[in-house]
């Protein structure tokens, strides 16, 4: 008798490796986790307080204000209408991830890489075959139109759903792409009937506020993710939602609602209640979302810049809060100490200097690329709101402890 094979995701097992070394007394740099390091508006926090009375399951789909709510909110910020009934909520996206890749029978899954760490596992224990395509650093690891027509046209006649995942800002890279490349895009995905995962987690904190939906170029076949963990500093909160077509098959609505019925029951109705609250957009939060996005920019090039003096390689970060480290200038002097592939380097970075940064193979990278992703989190989001118009001046400064790491970094690879 064996057991299914699954292993713990990347991120996950990384935060739980530096917490106990750091309780263990160890200085460790956590560059490992992507976690918001701002905390949800006060009157969120208050909402949440208030609704701890709230015992009861909501509908499976969530409470219809709230999806009343999330419609409207996504209508105003991204531009296209949107009806409640489009909208299902759940305890995080990561759930939601799952069942869309259950409910589409039989299926293959396109991902472009980098990609996010779970997109693979969820697509492959849902019985798909997952199909990979690698893109490039002087690409700004943008999937190009050809590269995705080449890839439907290898895979042209299997009779099964075909989906793909495209998710900007981007986890790993922290890039972003234009409208007119996602309109490039749309012309294949178009031409081959594909369903489009669109992993929008971060599009709020584009860092110039610029985020083009996808599923208004799109709107027919593109599967909106989004949700409070990142632009409302809420992981733990768990609370994802789902934008579904206006013309969804009623047999994809009803397998979504019956997976979630079948698995987490609802999100939990406290949230859904403080949610209420944190999807309120008005001019507060406005200059809460505002603020985020200029104290990541200004934190997230006091780190690029830190990282290219070292003559570390990566792309000046778009939005969100990650940067994907080529180390390939270094590639001689690490094979020299016995070091090739990423994870190699990972383990020996950890344990010689407490920098914890995961592994480009996370991400479906060859292990061989000397890639690593570094999450620009590890700083006090409260004291850098606070510090409101001067951001730019003090950005050094909120970042010292991880530029103290990308020192100790530095002089490792020396
Ligand atoms: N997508 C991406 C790109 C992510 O980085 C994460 C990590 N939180 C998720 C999805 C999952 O988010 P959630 O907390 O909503 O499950
Ligand atoms: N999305 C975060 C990351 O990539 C962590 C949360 C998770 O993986 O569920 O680090």
């Amino acid at each position: 008798m064996a057991f299914l094979k699954v292993a713990k995701s990347g991120t996950l097992s990384l935060n739980e490796k530096s917490r106990a070394l750091a309780d263990a007394g160890r200085q460790v740099y956590r560059f490992g986790f992507g976690e918001s390091p701002f905390p949800p508006p006060r009157r969120v926090q208050e909402a949440l307080r208030r609704a701890a009375h709230r015992q009861d399951y909501t509908d499976v789909a969530g409470l219809p204000a709230l999806r009343e709510k999330i419609a409207a909110f996504h209508h105003e910020v991204d531009g296209y209408p949107i009806q409640p009934s489009q909208v299902l909520i759940a305890p995080g996206t990561k759930p939601l991830l799952h069942n869309i890749m259950r409910a589409f029978q039989p299926g293959e899954v396109t991902i472009p890489g980098p990609s996010w760490v779970s997109y693979a596992p969820l697509a492959r224990l849902a019985g798909h075959k997952v199909i990979g395509i690698p893109t490039a650093f002087e690409g700004r690891w943008r999937v190009k139109p050809e590269d995705l027509e080449r890839a439907f046209l290898r895979h042209r006649g299997m009779d099964c759903h075909k989906l793909m995942v495209l998710n900007y800002p981007g986890n790993p890279d922290g890039l972003t792409y234009s409208y007119e490349e996602l309109a490039a895009l749309t012309a294949v995905l178009r031409r081959h009937g594909v369903w489009v995962i669109a992993d929008e987690i971060y599009g709020l904190l584009d860092h110039r506020g610029q985020h083009v939906s996808m599923a208004r170029l799109y709107p027919e076949r593109t599967l909106v993710t989004t949700g409070l963990s990142k632009w409302c500093g809420a992981g733990g909160w768990r609370l994802g939602a789902l934008i579904l077509p206006p013309d969804a098959p009623k047999a994809l609505h009803d397998a979504l609602v019956g997976l979630g019925s079948e698995t987490y029951s609802c999100a939990p109705a406290p949230i859904q209640v403080a949610a209420l609250e944190a999807y309120e957009l008005d001019s507060e939060l406005h200059g809460y979302l505002a603020a985020q996005r200029r104290i990541l920019r200004a934190i997230g090039s006091a780190v690029h810049l830190a990282l290219a003096k070292a003559g570390i390689r990566a792309h000046a970060p778009q939005g969100g809060f990650y940067l994907l480290l080529d180390f390939s200038p270094f590639s001689d002097r690490l094979v020299a100490r016995g070091i090739c592939s990423d994870s190699q380097l990972c383990d020996r970075l950890l344990a010689d200097t407490g920098v914890a940064l995961l592994p480009g193979g996370a991400f479906g990278m060859p292990s061989g690329s000397l890639t690593a992703r570094l999450a620009y989190v590890d700083f006090d989001g409260e004291a850098a709101q606070r510090d409101g118009e001067r951001i730019e001046a003090t950005a050094t400064e909120h970042a010292a402890k991880m530029l103290e790491g990308i020192a100790a970094l530095r002089k490792w690879l020396r």
